[in-house]
């Protein structure tokens, strides 16, 4: 088992630690910097509708607040499963989802369930950082399959083949993609589910940003199966609460797969976290009855800043890509003079430089190397200003 304590801390909590440090250090010489452009945090800047904090209310002061079951309270996973159904265009019922700690513990459950100490488990590059240290938990490799900048950030499938060893228990996807915005299109996502038939592999398909899709649609592997293959437990479904109703800090989300495959997931989330709080379950199901325009209202506005900031990338001839999905943009800032910085370099000039935070891309990848990931969830001016400085630095 790995020591704990040496797991690593992300950039994005390292890098927010030291633009508070030079903001600290300032104030100590008597100077007054103007508060940090925070671009690195992957986090809603929306307010918990209204409706849904009242229904949490609501249950702390009318409910008996005792244990619940550790999947989750019965009334909110049949209507997880009807949301299933009608956003996400697959057959389950109330016995195929378990109620977790958002997508966070809902992946670390489904990889304690079902892998075993050194199994090997293919997971993109660039990906969300945290699956690392989940891994390590684990106790399993991470074997890291690469997408292509020049091919919309997809995954290069001619290679994939070559990365399977009899070890290999496990094919991680994440459409659409943290860090990349990318949405795989139906027929990699159709490429993929036959790659882990061939090899026999767990799908673990990490759905969190499943309503925010600005072009296309979003495509669960799912859809490709049939009921009997989804009840023999090759797919895993990841889905959050936190993304599309902003609701991070509340910490709900939930994993759909096969009936059998739920119930030994149950048992690891009975050993570790009991339940979700019923007043937090309560929020979850006001979300999903209430009013949907709340999801809209967000994909619109993160809709505009990436128009924004994609036509602002343009404009410097730093434009790559035009993020379909989440809400996030890598931006290439290799020195158009030859010699690499890396992402974290640059980014720690940033900061310097302007007060502005990114996240450097190695963070999320080798393939990366060369970017930063600036998040949508910020204001109009915050994204106009920091790409402004982004861009400036990096023709430098
Ligand atoms: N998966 C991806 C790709 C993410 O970007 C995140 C959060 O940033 C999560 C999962 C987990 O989110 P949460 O635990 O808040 O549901």
């Amino acid at each position: 088992k790995p020591e704990l304590h040496e797991l690593p801390v992300p950039d994005i909590v390292s890098l927010g630690a030291y633009a508070d440090q030079l903001q600290l250090e300032a104030e100590a010489r008597g100077e007054v910097l103007p508060p940090p452009i925070r671009l690195q945090i992957g986090e809603p800047d929306f307010r918990t509708p209204e409706h849904i904090r009242q229904a949490a209310i609501e249950s702390i002061t009318n409910e008996v607040q005792t244990y619940g079951p550790a999947g989750g309270w019965p009334w909110l996973r049949e209507r997880l499963a009807e949301k299933v159904r009608q956003i996400n265009g697959y057959q389950v019922d109330a016995s195929n989802i378990a109620v977790s700690m958002g997508g966070t513990g809902g992946l670390l459950s489904t990889l304690l369930a079902t892998l075993n100490p050194g199994d090997e488990v293919l997971i993109p590059d660039p990906c969300w950082p945290i699956y690392l240290p989940q891994l390590q938990i684990a106790g399993a490799i991470a074997v890291r399959y690469p997408l292509d900048p020049a091919n919309d950030w997809l995954p290069d499938l001619s290679r994939l083949d070559e990365q399977v060893t009899p070890r290999t228990r496990m094919l991680l996807i994440n459409t659409p993609g943290n860090p990349t915005g990318a949405v795989f299109p139906r027929t990699v996502i159709a490429e993929l589910l036959e790659f882990a038939r061939r090899h026999d592999l767990y799908l673990l398909s990490d759905e969190c940003y499943d309503q925010l899709v600005f072009e296309g649609e979003h495509i669960s592997p799912a859809t490709l199966l049939s009921r009997q293959e989804l009840e023999e437990g090759r797919f895993i479904g990841i889905y959050t609460f936190s993304k599309a109703y902003a609701m991070t800090g509340w910490r709900i989300g939930y994993v759909v797969a096969g009936t059998r495959l739920i119930k030994t997931l149950v048992d690891v989330l009975n050993a570790n976290l009991t339940n979700i709080s019923t007043p937090i379950q309560r929020a979850a199901l006001a979300a999903l009855t209430g009013p949907q325009d709340c999801i809209e209202v967000m994909r619109e506005s993160y809709r505009r800043r990436r128009d924004l900031v994609v036509a602002q990338l343009k404009a410097a001839g730093r434009y790559s890509y035009t993020p379909h999905g989440a809400f996030y943009t890598l931006i290439d800032v290799s020195s158009r003079h030859g010699e690499p910085r890396g992402g974290r370099q640059f980014s720690l000039d940033l900061i310097g430089v302007s007060n502005v935070t990114v996240t450097p891309g190695q963070g999320f990848g080798a393939i990366s190397d060369e970017y930063v990931r600036i998040s949508l969830a910020a204001s109009e001016q915050a994204l106009l200003l920091g790409v402004q400085a982004i861009c400036r630095l990096a023709d430098r």
